[in-house]
């Protein structure tokens, strides 16, 4: 009898079991709740759609922060009024108009259709204007005779840092706005001539502290966004973006005054594979095909799980010549595709294919009702068939 020793026994252990995670990689991977640490810290890897969505919930907060800040800072004149000396009184009130001033032009440009990009700017500026005002707000003090200790006033830079957490950021993202916010925040520091003291020194480490926390909030927050966003519109037995995201994209698109193609795919007699296999194995025939649909596209190219065993590619940029050559070559690996379900049983699908080409004189609408008649075409003649039309 052959001895097997430990390690061996190990090795062949691992493949049934899967291995424990253990590189740091992977324990960071855990606390992202099963994201990588690049989907965190800069949006590089994010789709179009993520990023619309996030903006989305960006611009929202944003707008509402601005608003109550342009209403909050005149209306805290008030409180000038009882604690500052006399000469400093009229300063403060021209600050404080110019800030409210600058916060609603801000926010007018805010709107629900903001891009990300733009966005992207009119954030930090939000941040921005506020921590300029407290920069002047602090020469204005420092010619007063006896010292204003007031939290709002001394506050603001924590408080701004504080507000950041109401953000889905990403890492990189928020770092570069809490560097704005540092800056001249330390620049009254110097101003104030006490950049060596202690006192700055305790400045210093609460408010990394406080950014600190505002980070760990917003990977939270962005985690938690993302983990909602890939639950709504996800597949998730195929992967594939689901019939809403698809709807979503192809408005995008029509919008544009863009011209694509539309390929209906529906797998053949698929009641039958579930009445002979099985749901189980109906499924894993459902994932396979998506698999190789997918394997027969370009990266940019679109693909959607429309339905039960319906899945829907767009395609942009090629003829018709080309269109039907794909579509055929699709139709040909699904026929050529075998599954082997786990008791070793080889099950064969095709599938039958309607193609169209949407135009800009079109709807949608019609654009979808072409297709599913061509594709009703391809199964009342036989199936596992291309019609274009
Ligand atoms: P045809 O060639 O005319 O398209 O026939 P068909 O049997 O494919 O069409 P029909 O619409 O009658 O049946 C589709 C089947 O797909 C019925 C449904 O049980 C099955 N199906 C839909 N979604 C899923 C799924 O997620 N998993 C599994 N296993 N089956 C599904
Ligand atoms: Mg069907
Ligand atoms: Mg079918």
């Amino acid at each position: 009898m052959n001895k097997i020793t430990n390690a061996e026994r190990r090795a062949k252990a691992s493949h049934y079991i899967e291995q424990p995670q253990t590189s740091i990689a992977d324990k960071i991977s855990i606390l992202l709740a099963g994201f990588q640490l690049t989907d965190v810290l800069s949006s590089k890897s994010h789709s179009e759609d993520f990023n619309d969505t996030r903006s989305n919930f960006i611009q929202g907060r944003l707008k509402l922060m601005v608003f109550v800040f342009a209403i909050l800072v005149p209306l805290s004149f008030s409180i000038d009024l009882v604690l500052l000396e006399e000469a400093q009184l009229q300063s403060m009130f021209y600050l404080r108009i110019a800030l409210a001033v600058a916060l609603i032009t801000l926010a007018l440009f805010i709107k629900k259709n903001t891009t990300p990009i733009t966005l992207k700017y009119l954030l930090p500026t939000g941040f921005l204007l506020p921590i300029i005002f407290y920069v002047f707000t602090q020469i204005v003090f420092s010619n007063q005779t006896q010292e204003v200790n007031i939290a709002g006033y001394n506050f603001m830079p924590y408080l701004m840092v504080a507000m950041l957490a109401l953000f889905p950021l990403t890492i990189i993202h928020s770092l570069t706005i809490l560097t704005l916010i540092f800056i001249p925040f330390l620049a009254v520091e110097i101003f104030l001539d006490q950049l060596l003291t202690f006192t700055t020194l305790n400045k210093v480490w609460a408010f990394i502290m406080f950014s600190g926390v505002t980070l760990w909030l917003q990977t939270g927050q962005l985690v938690m966004l993302m983990k909602l966003y890939r639950e709504s519109t996800l597949d998730p037995l195929t992967g594939l973006i689901n019939r809403r995201v698809l709807m979503k994209r192809l408005e995008k698109e029509i919008t544009a005054q863009r011209e694509f193609y539309i390929f209906i795919f529906d797998l053949d007699k698929f009641k039958r594979i579930n009445d002979t296999y099985g749901h189980l194995d109906g499924d894993l025939v459902l994932k396979t095909m998506a698999e190789v649909i997918k394997n027969e596209m370009r990266v940019n190219d679109v693909i959607a799980r429309f339905g039960g065993e319906e899945f829907v590619a767009v395609m942009s940029g090629l003829d018709k010549q080309n269109a039907l050559m794909i579509a055929e070559r699709i139709r040909a690996t699904c026929q050529q595709t075998t599954i082997t379900n786990k008791d070793g049983i080889a099950i064969k699908v095709t599938t039958s294919i309607g193609i169209t080409r949407h135009q800009m004189k079109d709807s949608l609408e019609e654009t979808f009702n072409r297709a599913d008649e061509l594709l009703y075409q391809a199964k009342s003649t036989g199936r596992n068939k291309v019609v274009y039309g």
